[in-house]
């Protein structure tokens, strides 16, 4: 990790320029002025790369005794980075300045960036915010992820359907990259294992491809620290494996070798959900074994003794996409290094933490042993052995239970399970949020629990203000700014200090005032988008996450359809006008989730079209939500939508990011939602629905969706008039999958069952709304109760329960 005081960051004017004046020469250009709008963001962006690398590299006393933290994620959600970057350099005004004298608008130059989408959602939002926090609060850290060449597709909407294109979004000329080719790691794939003589097993693989490190600085805020993010790029070593090619396996070997420049071409894009596939695993394998090469590069070249790795690094995976690096570590040590199998399951054994991000079966991942075995035979084995040591263990705490074993194993039923192999193989488990980890405890892992009870920790996730406040919400920044007068960017809690001012009408109109300008600036976005005017006037509600039916945009869908009726119904009705906004992506696969995209477009479609519905009722799905768009919704919200099913989701960092900005939230107790609402005040947000345990026990005594259905009169005639194709231009059978999966599906996410209560809480909502004064206060005690999730917090928490707790 690198570090020089604040001052060594001061903007050095005549530096900048001089840079800036290089990147337009390396265009090819005599004069600043023929750059279009595209080069003027690549040449700013990549002068200040330039500066930055240029840094002298020292080393803050803060640091001495840390481990290292490499947070190894298969997405890294990092969203544009010149301004984030600009900001936590504490240059952002001075270039500003700098190209007004060009006549140059930085924040029009901004909008140049395409998204880096190197990830689907929260998970790899999660990494991004970890990251700034841990270059922010001193954390020595290195991330570990995969460069992909396509990130997550582009969505576009075709009569109402979802569209999925390629997102290829130049990371071959992306200013922000260093690439340094002496990081270069070479890894194995598939062939077979040969018993030596003296006992030990010979890896002999099939092929080897080459993985290149693509560096992103990672900056602090403020405080001259600069770490990277390191993302590898598969490559070729040789076109062809060339001990096949002479045992004459030509096409064999070629076709491997054409697989592997396949390797980082595209993100995966699924949330929540595995798909079990060939390439995925392979992706999963080059990522782990190009960081574990270079974790132990870098340990040998300080001098350092294998045993010692654990006084030194921690590994953290981020979900147990990155699992394969336990066995691939032990791999290392027993056959590269020659450890003894005690001596190496030691040392891996303190290495490795795990955060564990979803309860839901079709997530928790499990690999099939033949494709386990075929593409990592050594890893296979060692995972065997892991396996057969463990069971003597699972053995003497509970003799002869084969139904535990069952639960416990790490491979069973010719799976290998990803989830136990963590739990099994690290020191530390944690979940995302209070609730989550009390699940995980006591649902997912009780008799790990038992073996190990220290082993499991809970880590409420959180988010940066940086990007999340001070970035996208600049003059709600402003205003508190003005009103603390102290730096609160890094230390959240201080915003505890606005409370008072929510009883000051001054500062309530000022707060409106800026909700108002937030409002006007994504209306202005919505209709340049989608040719849609939004009234500013109304309420704009908020739902924006992935597309996924625990989440539950259908519910959302059922009650706007219930205002519509009732707003039809009675033209006079007491409610106040409202625009629902919705971001959302399904996976491709999903047709499921992109059933409730149609039915939400066309039910927009109709409602927009209404002309009774004008200054009352809207409905905008945003196409291509992504990190630049949260960006502009959230500073805009009203009310923020966090309506899962109790006990589905794990966290949710979106609730916070829309909490901290003022909106109030209207939610289930579910994931952060509770500890949100216990740092707000249960006053201060709107929530509804079953809790956890109202839901087990729901589905524990036989729940009937269509019972519901039958007797809520309200309800059943909002369920028909989807499926009697009012919506659909008479096609009747339009919605059958989504309204399927709520009635004779028998509503896996008891939809159907919180239906009554979210109308009741979101009527509570709209109420409150009336009261201009009454809501502001409520919104700004949102804003100063919530320092809690930054994640900063959730990064000191890693350090004194996990990454530098005493051992
Ligand atoms: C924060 C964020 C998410 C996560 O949202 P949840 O509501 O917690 O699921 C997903 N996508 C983007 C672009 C985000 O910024």
């Amino acid at each position: 990790m690198s570090h020089t005081s604040f001052d060594k960051d001061a903007f050095d004017t005549d530096a900048f320029q001089a840079a800036l004046t290089r990147q337009w020469q390396h265009f090819g250009l005599t004069s600043a002025s023929e750059m279009t709008q595209h080069q003027w963001w690549q040449a700013v962006s990549g002068a200040c790369a330039e500066l930055l690398a240029a840094r002298p590299v020292v080393n803050s006393p803060k640091t001495k005794g840390l481990r290292h933290v490499n947070y190894l994620s298969m997405e890294f959600l990092i969203g544009r980075l010149t301004a984030n970057n600009l900001i936590n350099l504490g240059w952002y005004t001075q270039v500003e300045t700098l190209l007004a004298q060009h006549d140059i608008k930085l924040s029009d130059l901004l909008e140049q960036e395409t998204d880096p989408a190197l990830g689907n959602g929260g998970l790899g939002r999660l990494a991004a915010c970890f990251l700034d926090s841990m270059a922010t609060v001193q954390q020595p850290a290195t991330g570990h992820g995969l460069c992909y060449q396509y990130g997550l597709f582009r969505q576009s909407f075709a009569d109402g359907h979802q569209q999925e294109a390629p997102d290829d979004w130049q990371r071959e000329s992306y200013p922000w990259f260093r690439h340094n080719s002496a990081l270069s790691v070479d890894v194995s794939f598939g062939g077979k294992l040969e018993k030596q003589a003296d006992g030990r097993v010979l890896w002999r693989p099939a092929f080897t491809l080459r993985g290149e490190a693509r560096d992103l600085p990672v900056l602090g805020y403020r405080n001259g620290v600069s770490q990277p993010l390191r993302l590898w790029q598969a490559t070729h070593t040789h076109p062809f494996d060339l001990t096949q090619f002479n045992d004459g396996h030509f096409l064999k070997a070629e076709s491997a070798g054409i697989e592997a420049a396949k390797l980082t071409k595209v993100l995966y894009p699924n949330d929540n959900h595995q798909a079990g596939k060939r390439l995925r695993l392979m992706q999963q394998y080059f990522q782990c074994a190009c960081a574990l090469a270079d974790i132990l590069r870098k340990h040998h070249t300080a001098g350092r003794k294998l045993a010692e790795l654990p006084d030194y690094e921690v590994i953290q995976l981020n979900d147990t996409h990155p699992t394969i690096a336990i066995p691939e570590l032990m791999r290392i040590l027993l056959d590269e290094h020659q450890l003894s199998w005690d001596e190496a399951w030691s040392i891996t054994t303190r290495t490795f933490a795990y955060t564990n991000h979803t309860l839901m079966p079709e997530a928790l991942e499990r690999w099939d042993e033949r494709l386990v075995r075929s593409l990592l035979p050594r890893h296979f084995d060692i995972i065997k052995q892991i396996n057969a040591r463990f069971k003597k263990v699972v053995n003497e705490q509970w003799p002869g239970d084969d139904a535990v074993w069952a639960k416990l194993a790490v491979h069973h039923d010719k799976q290998v399970r990803m989830a136990n192999l963590c739990v099994v193989g690290g020191f530390a488990v944690n979940g995302v949020a209070q609730l989550h980890s009390d699940l995980v405890v006591k649902d997912l892992f009780p008799e790990y629990h038992q073996l190990w009870p220290n082993k499991f920790h809970n880590v409420t996730n959180g988010i940066t203000p940086r990007r999340w406040l001070k970035q996208c919400n600049p003059a709600l920044a402003g205003l508190i700014d003005r009103t603390l007068k102290k730096e609160w960017a890094n230390d959240l809690d201080a915003l505890k200090e606005l409370e008072p001012y929510a009883d000051d009408a001054g500062f309530r109109e000022e707060y409106r005032n800026i909700k108002q300008d937030n409002k006007a600036n994504l209306a202005r976005y919505v209709k340049q988008v989608m040719g849609l005017t939004l009234n500013t006037n109304a309420i704009f509600d908020v739902q924006i996450k992935r597309l996924h039916e625990y989440k539950r945009q259908h519910l959302g869908l059922l009650h706007i359809l219930s205002l519509y009726r009732q707003l039809r119904d009675d033209p006079n009705a007491a409610r106040e006008p409202r625009v629902f906004l919705f971001g959302a992506k399904a996976a491709p696969g999903y047709y499921l989730a992109k059933n409730i995209i149609y039915a939400i477009n066309q039910v927009a479609a109709k409602i927009n079209a209404d002309p009774k519905m004008k200054d009352r009722l809207q409905v905008a799905f945003l196409p291509d939500y992504r990190v630049s768009v949260a960006e502009l919704m959230i500073p805009a919200a009203d009310i923020s939508e966090q309506i899962s099913t109790a006990g589905k989701e794990a966290s949710g960092t979106g609730n916070m990011k829309l909490a901290l900005n003022g909106a109030l939230t209207v939610g289930t107790l579910d994931g952060a939602n509770v500890e949100i609402a216990q740092q707000v005040g249960e006053e201060n947000i709107f929530i509804f629905g079953n809790t956890v345990e109202q839901v087990k026990a729901l589905i524990a005594k036989g729940y009937d969706p269509r019972s519901i259905y039958r007797k809520d009169k309200h309800l059943k005639s909002l369920l028909d008039e989807l499926a009697d194709g009012s919506f659909s231009n008479g096609d009747k059978k339009a919605f059958d999958m989504m309204l399927h999966s709520l009635l004779e599906g028998g509503d896996p996410y008891l939809v159907l069952a919180d239906f009554a209560d979210y109308c009741r809480a979101q009527r509570e909502a709209d109420v409150l709304y009336r009261d201009k004064e009454e809501w502001t206060r409520k919104t700004i005690l949102n804003t100063a109760r919530v320092g809690m999730f930054s994640s900063d917090r959730s990064i000191r928490d890693y350090q004194q329960r996990i990454w530098q707790a005493k051992r």
